[in-house]
């Protein structure tokens, strides 16, 4: 049976959560800190027959809480952002000990905005059935029915922001979810299901089972009685759950890696543009939006990057729970040592280190703010996501080369385009993505589509284009 975890303070059940009620496993697997690597106690693997009970769980609380309509579910969803405020503390010591996820960002931004994502798409639910569309023929009432049971499975880069962003969505059009946390930050969303019980969600409406990818994970996906699947993860994961998603005919969201372009054109203010360029080291670049292929103009190459490095110089690397710390551990010893062969290979195939390159004397998980030139299209630094801070500059000579150069990716998730407001524009209006910021980075408006194409990607969340994922579109045809 889990444990529950202790963590400076706070108690963390470590059970899954089905049908309203704590519920443990036989097996368990083991969580530990990449602040220091040490343990913090085990927690609960599902069975393949946990899944099924949580799925029916689900599916059996379904139709009471889609026939509660949006105005009937508007005050649980509020009590949950409540909830999930009051217990601000404990997710700031869950996920800044197990995912290694900066306290103050915690704070200040992913849990107010963790509540926003429940709020937000409550209140907007309630404006779902005023489709109306009028023809000579007929009125048509365009109706966003729920779908089902949605399997919502996360990554451990920000599992709390992740989670609510689909889980808001999800239950405010009426779904019931079975949420699947990522094994190596499975904390914070113990305190989520904690947070939607002392909400008084029904039993049933939200679920958690805890464990692997490769057994709980896959039992969730498999099950066919789910409506929907919104994954957010790796590639090689994305297409196994799209395989299973086809043949089942489930759709699936799938937000995936990227290879991101920061493209900085002559005409960019070139200390703003290297001011952000250093915040791409943010959670040690574990980040998919992170704009990791620094694409410079020939004539400001060395002005830029001699002002990057000295931003680079100053951010503060090392314990996460530290308020002043900028660049906090790499999850996992397996995560550091895939960082660490891309940047040997990288240097044995000739790359230029600009700076950083090794291990960061804060510790065994802590990897120096790395950037890589002198390095060719073809090379595996330039086209495979490292998932690390470990980013690569390369030069372009036009605004055809720089977007010639952005697009040279199967990626196409974000980018950063920095220059003259109309000119980085229009170039960022030629770059093959599923968004792009101009003179800016990280803008997340939870009204914004947000998505990624080719192999980052299929689909769109955020605003409306979460309920067009987690609804039914029926149009209900009244001639006149
Ligand atoms: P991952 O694909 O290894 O795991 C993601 C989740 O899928 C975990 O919960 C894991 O347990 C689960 N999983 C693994 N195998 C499974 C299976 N066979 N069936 C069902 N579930 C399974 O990804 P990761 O290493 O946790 O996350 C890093 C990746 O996520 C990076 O590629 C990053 O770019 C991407 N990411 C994308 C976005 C985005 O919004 N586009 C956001 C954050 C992270």
């Amino acid at each position: 049976m889990a444990e529950t975890i202790a963590l400076e303070g706070v108690e963390i059940n470590s059970s899954h959560y089905i049908n309203g009620e704590r519920v443990g496993s036989d097996e368990t697997f083991e969580v530990f800190s990449p602040i220091d690597q040490r343990k913090l106690g085990h927690v609960a693997q599902a069975s393949t027959e946990q899944v099924g009970d949580a799925v029916s769980a689900a599916l059996a609380a379904f139709p009471a809480w889609a026939a509660l309509g949006a105005e009937g579910r508007k005050p649980y969803l509020d009590r949950f952002a409540e909830e999930i405020g009051k217990r601000t503390e404990a997710l700031c010591q869950a996920e800044a000990n197990d995912a290694g996820l900066l306290l103050s960002r915690l704070r200040h931004g992913i849990i107010p905005r963790a509540m926003l994502n429940i709020t937000y798409f409550a209140e907007h639910a309630l404006q779902l059935q005023e489709n109306v569309i009028e023809t000579k023929q007929a009125t048509h009432r365009v109706r966003h029915d729920p779908a089902g049971v949605c399997a919502i499975i996360t990554p451990w880069n920000s599992p709390l922001m992740l989670t609510t962003w689909k889980v808001g969505p999800a239950l405010a059009s009426g779904n019931t979810v079975v949420v699947k946390p990522p094994e190596w930050a499975p904390l914070s969303s113990s305190l989520l299901a904690d947070a939607a019980h002392a909400a008084g969600l029904p039993a049933g409406v939200f679920n958690i089972v805890q464990g692997s990818g490769a057994v709980t994970g896959a039992a969730l996906v498999a099950d066919q009685r789910l409506a929907r699947i919104s994954f957010t993860g790796s590639v090689p994961t994305a297409r196994t759950i799209a395989a299973i998603a086809g043949a089942n005919l489930v759709p699936a969201s799938l937000e995936l890696g990227g290879k991101s372009p920061f493209i900085v054109l002559a005409d960019a203010d070139l200390d703003a543009a290297a001011a952000t360029g250093a915040l791409m080291y943010r959670n040690a670049t574990q980040v998919c939006l992170a704009g990791t292929r620094f694409l410079v103009a020939e004539s400001v190459r060395d002005e830029f990057v001699e002002r990057m490095k000295d931003y680079v110089s100053k951010l503060r690397v090392g314990d996460p729970r530290d308020e002043a710390t900028e660049v906090g551990p790499i999850i996992h010893p397996r995560q550091i040592e895939k960082v660490k062969g891309y940047v040997e290979r990288a240097k044995a195939a000739g790359a230029q280190t600009l700076w950083g390159g090794g291990v960061h004397s804060a510790g065994e998980l802590y990897f120096e703010p790395t950037m890589f030139a002198g390095v060719g299209p073809e090379d595996e630094i330039v086209r495979e996501e490292v998932f690390g801070p470990v980013l690569v500059l390369q030069t372009f000579a036009d605004d055809d080369e720089a977007v010639r150069m952005a697009n040279d990716t199967v990626y196409g998730l974000g980018g950063v385009c920095y220059g003259e407001e109309a000119h980085a524009t229009a170039i960022a209006e030629q770059v093959r993505t599923g968004f792009i910021w101009v003179n800016s980075f990280g803008i997340r408006d939870i009204a914004a589509p947000f998505g990624g194409r080719g192999q980052s990607g299929i689909g769109r969340e955020g605003g409306e284009w979460s309920f067009e994922f987690f609804c039914d579109i029926k149009d209900v045809v009244i001639p006149k």
